[in-house]
C-alpha cells in the first residue's frame, strides 16, 4: 500500500505529495512540527500537543491554517488513509510559499503550508529498545536558544543523532556550558540520581517543553516519588542509579550506557519501567 500525505488540502500519495522550492520551510525552516503517538487507531495526548503546537506557531507569528476541529479531522483521515493502529501522525505548518527574502512575506498573500503524514511504527523494535535499555553518548548542545520552540530547524539534532548512531547509541544526550544535560537530539533526559530522586532538566528556552515529559511528572507525583526540575551534569549522570528518556514515540526509554560507561548495573531500571507501565493511565486517548 502506498502511503498518503495531506498537503494543502489534498490528500496524496506521497511521492506525488510536493510543496513549493519556495517553501518557506525548505527555505529558511521558518516552520514547526509536531509528532503525536497513535495506539490503537487513536492519538495519544493530541489535546496537549496542540496547545504546544499552538504556542509555537504563536511565538513565531505563523497563522494557522485551518481551525483547530478541521485540523483534527485531517490528522484522523491521514491515520485512516495510512490504516495507522499504532505509529505517529506528523504535522508540519511553514510559513508558506514567497519569493525568497528574509523578511516574514505578506501575510495575506501567503498561505501557510500544512503537511500530515502518518505512519506505523516498529512496536516489536521499540519493545525490545525498552527491555534491554538503549545507550546515549553526551555532547555539547549547539542549538540556537529558542528550543522551547518546535521548529523544524533541527540540523544540530540531526548531526548529534548521527554522531549517537555512528558511536553504536540510540540517542545523543545535549549539554550546555556548565557540563550539565539540557535534553537528548529528540527527547527529554532524566536520571535517578545517588540519593533516588528523580531529575529533569527545568522548563525554560534552552528545553523542548515534552508532552511525555509532563504526563510522566503527573505520573511521578502520583506516585509520591521524590522528584526535582532541576539540571544535572554528565557526571551525576555516570553516577547515576538509573538513567531514561521520554519522547512521544518511545514514551519512557530507559538508559543503561552513557557515553559507555554502564548505569546503575547496566541493566534497565525499575522506576523507568514503572513510569512506562502506569503512563497510560494519565495521558489522553481521543
Ligand atoms: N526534546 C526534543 C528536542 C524533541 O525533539 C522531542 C521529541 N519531539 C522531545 C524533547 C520530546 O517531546 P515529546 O514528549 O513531546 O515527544
Amino acid at each position: 500500500m502506498s502511503r498518503i500525505a495531506y498537503v494543502n488540502g489534498r490528500y496524496r500519495p506521497l511521492r506525488k505529495a510536493m510543496v513549493s522550492v519556495e517553501d518557506r520551510g525548505l527555505q529558511f525552516a521558518d516552520g514547526v512540527y509536531e509528532v503525536c503517538e497513535v495506539r490503537g487507531g487513536q492519538i495519544v495526548d493530541e489535546r496537549r500537543h496542540m496547545e504546544r503546537f499552538d504556542r509555537s506557531l504563536a511565538e513565531l507569528r505563523i497563522a494557522r491554517p485551518m481551525v483547530p476541529t478541521a485540523l483534527a479531522v485531517v490528522m484522523r483521515e491521514t491515520i485512516a488513509r495510512n490504516r495507522v493502529r499504532d505509529g505517529i501522525v506528523y504535522v508540519q505548518i511553514t510559513r508558506g510559499a514567497a519569493r525568497r527574502d528574509f523578511p516574514f512575506p505578506d501575510a495575506v498573500a501567503t498561505k501557510p503550508t500544512l503537511i500530515v503524514t502518518a505512519r506505523g511504527n516498529d512496536i516489536a523494535r521499540l519493545e525490545r529498545l525498552a527491555s534491554e535499555g538503549v545507550a546515549v553518548i553526551t555532547m555539547p548542545d549547539i542549538r540556537w536558544g529558542r528550543v522551547d520552540i518546535k521548529s523544524v530547524a533541527l540540523l544540530p539534532n540531526v548531526l548529534a543523532k548521527q554522531a549517537a548512531r555512528d558511536q553504536g547509541a540510540h540517542e545523543a544526550w545535549l549539554t550546555d556550558r556548565q557540563g550539565r544535560v539540557t535534553e537528548g537530539a529528540s527527547s527529554n533526559a532524566w536520571i535517578v540520581s545517588r540519593d533516588g530522586t528523580i531529575l529533569t532538566h527545568p522548563l525554560g528556552h534552552d528545553i523542548l517543553p515534552g508532552v511525555t515529559r509532563s504526563v510522566v511528572i503527573k505520573v511521578i507525583k502520583a506516585q509520591g516519588l521524590a522528584f526535582e526540575e532541576r539540571a544535572f551534569t554528565v557526571e551525576e549522570a555516570y553516577q547515576a542509579r538509573e538513567a531514561f528518556v521520554t519522547s512521544a514515540s518511545q514514551i519512557v526509554l530507559p538508559v543503561v550506557a552513557i557515553d559507555g560507561r554502564p548505569v546503575g548495573n547496566g541493566a534497565p531500571g525499575l522506576v523507568a519501567a514503572a513510569l512506562r507501565r502506569e503512563y497510560y493511565r494519565f495521558a489522553e486517548t481521543s
